[in-house]
């Protein structure tokens, strides 16, 4: 019995176009749940480390988008909104499930990449 899980899902094959322009894939995926931060390695070696309440606040499902376009907020407390669950969607980002339900948003790589720079 050999099982081998690569936390990205993806060994390496990165079609023409795929990629970001800065190449941001991650290597690893950490879910932080006491500190509420979700910690993620890139290939090239960069470390995004994003809150959870940020996240939450960033999610570009249609319904979030419909709400921040009505400038309602998406979330109604983001201090205590955890992430309870993320998972990668083939090349394309990570779907994250929250504390207050919400599960529908796709976070491309690049936008986490974005989110985390903006943090540090
Ligand atoms: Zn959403």
């Amino acid at each position: 019995m050999s099982t081998r899980t690569s936390p990205s899902g993806h060994p390496g094959e990165f079609g023409p176009g795929a990629a970001p322009a800065r190449g941001a894939f991650p290597v690893a995926i950490t879910n932080h749940g006491a500190s509420a931060v979700l910690e993620i390695c890139w290939t090239d070696g960069g470390r995004s480390l994003l809150a959870h309440g940020l996240l939450r606040a960033s999610c570009r499902c249609a319904a979030c988008v419909a709400l921040r376009r009505a400038h309602k907020p998406v979330a109604e407390s983001a201090a205590t909104i955890r992430l309870h669950h993320a998972e990668p969607v083939g090349e394309q980002g990570l779907n994250l499930v929250f504390s207050d339900g919400h599960g529908r948003g796709i976070f491309p790589w690049a936008y986490l990449r974005e989110l985390g720079a903006e943090q540090s």
